[in-house]
């Protein structure tokens, strides 16, 4: 793979310390796939026994098997097509577990192509949610139509707006939102060269100004007393925590909740 940016890593050394070693070794090793299964097609563990491969649970995600197999051979296996499952990243499956939708609410993803956050809320409140699943893309929103199709999930409304253009009927009148903002991407450095190459300085400094638009939108559409979950996956401290403290600032009336899932550490 490509060396990873040193100005990169400098800047894990800076913020982990001794620590940033093992995160900057974790993303140079290979790691196997993970699947989250769909609970719309059948009981989770009915359907992980029939798995042709070994897995092992994801601590945080009981519908998350890590999957002992090549990712290609996971991702043209027939039970893909057949939307039992989508390949998804781990730490991805604690999204949609942190924001844990219920039956009966009304839940945004404003960034949501190509779906895997989207069709796990959807699981998760056993398609009895109404799920507005928004991608500013058209290709990308696509792409989340035919996973959404696919994963069997009915109750969820696929739109291709800017985020801010959404408002109307939702202002103040969501239950939950999620934004899964664009960021920089040092999360899929373990497994992506071109994130490796795309990566620069300006990049998280631009990404961040963006994303602070996005979330002030995104929390203007939660209802008084609903949740917002704002994700990432890069690591960058200005892509995250700061763009948290930014709406604090500016949204006395949202406060931060500690996370409780199990096998994740609360940094709050
Ligand atoms: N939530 C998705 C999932 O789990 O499959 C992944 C979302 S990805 C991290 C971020 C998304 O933000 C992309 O699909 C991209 O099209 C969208 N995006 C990019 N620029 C944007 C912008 N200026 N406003 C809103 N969304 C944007």
């Amino acid at each position: 793979m490509e060396p990873l940016p040193a100005l990169f890593a400098q800047r894990m050394r800076d913020l982990l310390g001794h620590e940033a070693e093992e995160l900057l070794a974790a993303l140079d090793s290979p790691r196997g796939p993970a699947v989250r299964l769909s609970p719309l097609r059948g009981a989770v563990a009915g359907l992980a026994s029939r798995l042709p491969w070994p897995t092992a649970p994801v601590p945080w995600c009981p519908s998350g098997r890590l999957v002992e197999a090549a990712s290609s051979e996971v991702a043209s296996h027939p039970f893909n097509d057949a939307g039992v499952y989508y390949q998804q990243d781990p730490a991805a499956m604690a999204v949609a577990e942190a924001l844990a939708p219920q039956p009966g609410e009304l839940v945004v993803d404003l960034a949501a192509a190509p779906g895997g956050k989207a069709t796990h809320l959807a699981a998760l409140a056993r398609d009895g949610a109404l799920v507005v699943a928004n991608d500013v893309d058209e290709r990308r929103a696509r792409s989340l139509l035919g996973n959404v199709e696919r994963l069997g999930v009915t109750a969820a409304v696929v739109t291709s707006a800017r985020p801010e253009r959404l408002g109307g009927a939702l202002l103040g009148a969501c239950d939950a939102v999620l934004l899964d903002a664009p960021c920089s991407g040092e999360g899929m450095f373990r497994r992506s060269d071109e994130a490796r190459r795309a990566w620069s300085e300006a990049g998280v400094g631009r990404h961040a100004e963006l994303q602070r638009r996005l979330i002030a939108t995104a929390a203007d559409l939660v209802r008084p007393g609903g949740r917002l979950v704002y994700s990432t996956c890069t690591f960058d401290p200005r892509e995250d925590e700061e763009v948290v403290l930014w709406l604090l600032g500016r949204r006395p009336d949202f406060r931060v909740e500690p996370l409780d899932l199990p096998g994740a550490a609360d940094a709050s």
